[in-house]
């Protein structure tokens, strides 16, 4: 007979789950301990609960999610030699985008927990057609763009055995802890040197960008043993369409490497026990900035008064 193999939640690191820790203490629990295992159907219901609050997206994250993929899906068709008519592309996006709305909107999400789950639907948030209607228009805005773009050509002209569409991989190890770290995607140019695309599809967000990017270089240096002196890192803000190549040096590395080692620190010692990467609730304290929990996921069994 096999033995089913319990999945352990091990403690691994990553740009959102640093995000969640900084946000509030109780919803970085809430999102990495409490709705473990929440998976199973037959989970105690509360469990469950919050394993499906947790699955939340908010209208802005479902829209830069659907680029991602969009993008993900039009590179490998290039890598496999295909050609896409792009409005016939897009027109398909955005129809299955609808059907991912109409599912999330009747809540099927609360069975099938991996279907779309829009905050704005479980919250019951009221909003005008014409914001649903701007979100989409922006999904087309930046697909278009995205297809314009010189930097795609450029892309294009390398060869797509040294692209990285799914990523290299998405994990590496750093002094002992799991990354989940990885650029949108990455290419050698012609001039050999290694470039790392991330795609964004909303406003600038500043130092959280350049952490990110940052974080990138850490990518190169750690996974691939790339140094900074021979990346390119380029921001792709799909709205405008504008790229921004950023450069890293050793020094602006260590930086980073610094802030990902107190930041892991800081999350480890809010747990009972590090070793084995166990939490208790109360050691998780609510935030006290009600506007960060207006747009939490687990408002409604933190904070129900809300
Ligand atoms: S509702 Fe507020 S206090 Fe509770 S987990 Fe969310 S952000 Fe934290």
């Amino acid at each position: 007979m096999l033995a089913v193999r319990e999945i352990r939640n091990e403690f691994s690191w990553s740009r959102s789950r640093d995000g969640s820790f900084q946000d509030c203490r109780r919803k970085y629990f809430y999102h990495y301990y409490g709705a473990w295992g929440g998976w199973a159907p037959d989970a105690p219901p509360d469990l469950r609960r919050l394993y499906i609050l947790k699955q939340l997206a908010s209208r802005q994250m479902w829209a830069g999610r659907t680029v991602h993929d969009a993008i993900e899906m039009a590179l490998n068709a290039f890598a496999d030699g295909r050609d896409l008519p792009i409005e016939p592309f897009i027109r398909d996006v955005v129809e299955r985008m609808r059907g991912e709305w109409r599912g999330s909107n009747t809540g099927r999400y609360r069975d099938e927990p991996k279907t779309l789950a829009l905050f704005e639907h479980e919250y019951a948030v009221d909003l005008p057609r014409e914001a649903w209607q701007a979100m989409s228009r922006n999904v087309e805005t930046c697909l278009r763009n995205f297809f314009r773009l010189p930097l795609l050509a450029r892309i294009r002209v390398t060869s797509s055995e040294h692209w990285s569409i799914e990523h290299w991989s998405k994990v590496f190890d750093f002094e002992g802890t799991p990354m989940w770290i990885a650029p949108d995607f990455g290419f050698w140019t012609e001039e050999g040197r290694l470039a790392l695309v991330d795609w964004k599809t909303g406003g600038k967000n500043g130092d959280g960008a350049a952490f990110q990017l940052g974080c990138y270089a850490l990518y190169a240096a750690e996974l691939l043993g790339v140094p900074p002196a021979k990346v390119d890192l380029l921001e792709v803000n799909l709205r405008e369409p504008e790229v921004t190549e950023h450069r890293w040096d050793d020094e602006r590395l260590e930086a980073i490497r610094e802030q990902l080692r107190l930041s892991i620190r800081s999350m480890k010692a809010y747990l009972a026990d590090p070793a084995d990467n166990v939490a208790r609730i109360e050691d998780f304290e609510r935030t006290e900035e009600l506007r960060i929990c207006r747009w939490c996921n687990f408002r409604a069994v933190c904070r129900p008064e809300l």
